[in-house]
């Protein structure tokens, strides 16, 4: 199936337990993610938006995956179901793939200055940088011997990409609170990363307005002159989920061939 990732089988993973979110359909990182901590031996649950559950049920299967709940980040009565599923499921736990962000369509294209709502802006904050520290806070309660949680982010955070308006905003906000959360649990042996992917073909990409040039442009402006591959992404997360990554919190991990060590463009001579 084209579907499935061939993502080396090992038992890095095996005995931790963990939650990943953002699974929408084959393609989603997070998807690319469990694949690989599910080679390893992961045990996991998945998190998903509610309405997904006949794409996510499938996806659970093909991995071996036997608890898959609905969760709103928005709404804190589903996420205190959420994770008390999470709970009565997997009892403790080891790791956490945050994958989650939105942005209206509207705050994804053209003048940032122009297109940014307070409704809008306030809608992308919440769901993609404050679900993360509301789910670093609740994944910490179930961390009592240490562990490690992850989030996804973007170069839009540290620099001006076209139509990446109001998510860039977002994405420096998820960094910043990946060094606070990483600063505030890491006395309880817990580490928070960033995985600053490059552009890759999913729905989220889909969403902003020329998507596609993100990715063409992110391979031609790349160090490698590659796109940034999902084996790649998955493998930095394994290293950061497993015991591997012990000594390193706080970090923003970049994994896009090198898109952001890249000054000018390598036609630009003049
Ligand atoms: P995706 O659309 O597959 O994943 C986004 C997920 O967010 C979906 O599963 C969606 O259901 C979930 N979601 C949105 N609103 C939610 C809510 N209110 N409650 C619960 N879940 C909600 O796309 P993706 O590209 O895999 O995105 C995953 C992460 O990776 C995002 O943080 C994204 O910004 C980041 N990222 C993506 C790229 C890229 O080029 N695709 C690059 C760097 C970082």
């Amino acid at each position: 199936m084209a579907d499935d990732y061939d993502m080396p089988k090992g038992e890095l993973m095996k005995g931790k337990k963990g939650v990943v979110t953002g699974v929408a359909n084959h393609q989603s990182i997070a998807f690319g993610i469990a694949s690989q901590l599910a080679a390893q031996g992961a045990e996991m649950a998945f998190l998903h938006l509610p309405g997904m559950e006949r794409r996510v049920q499938p996806l659970a299967d093909q991995l071996g995956v036997k608890t898959i709940a609905p969760v709103d980040v928005t709404d804190d009565a589903a996420m205190d179901t959420a994770f008390k599923v999470v709970a009565d499921s997997l009892g403790e736990i080891d790791f956490f793939v945050h994958s989650i962000a939105f942005a209206n369509k509207d705050e994804l294209k053209g003048s940032f200055v122009e297109n940014t709502t307070r409704e809008g802006f306030l809608r992308a904050m919440d769901i993609s940088v404050f679900s993360f520290v509301d789910c670093a806070r609740r994944a910490a309660a179930l961390m009592p011997n240490g562990g490690s949680i992850v989030c996804m982010t973007y170069l839009g955070a540290e620099r001006a990409i076209p139509n990446y308006n109001t998510m860039g905003v977002a994405k420096a906000g998820l960094e910043a609170a990946t060094r606070y959360a990483a600063r505030d649990l890491g006395p309880k042996g817990i580490r928070v990363n960033a995985i600053s992917a490059g552009a890759m073909r999913t729905l989220s990409l889909a969403g902003i307005s020329g998507g596609r040039g993100m990715l063409a442009q992110g391979r031609a402006m790349s160090a490698m002159k590659e796109d940034t591959s999902m084996e790649g992404v998955a493998g930095a997360a394994l290293w950061l989920m497993s015991d591997l990554g012990r000594s390193t919190t706080g970090e923003v991990v970049h994994v896009d061939a090198g898109f952001h060590i890249m000054g000018l463009a390598d036609d630009a001579e003049g």
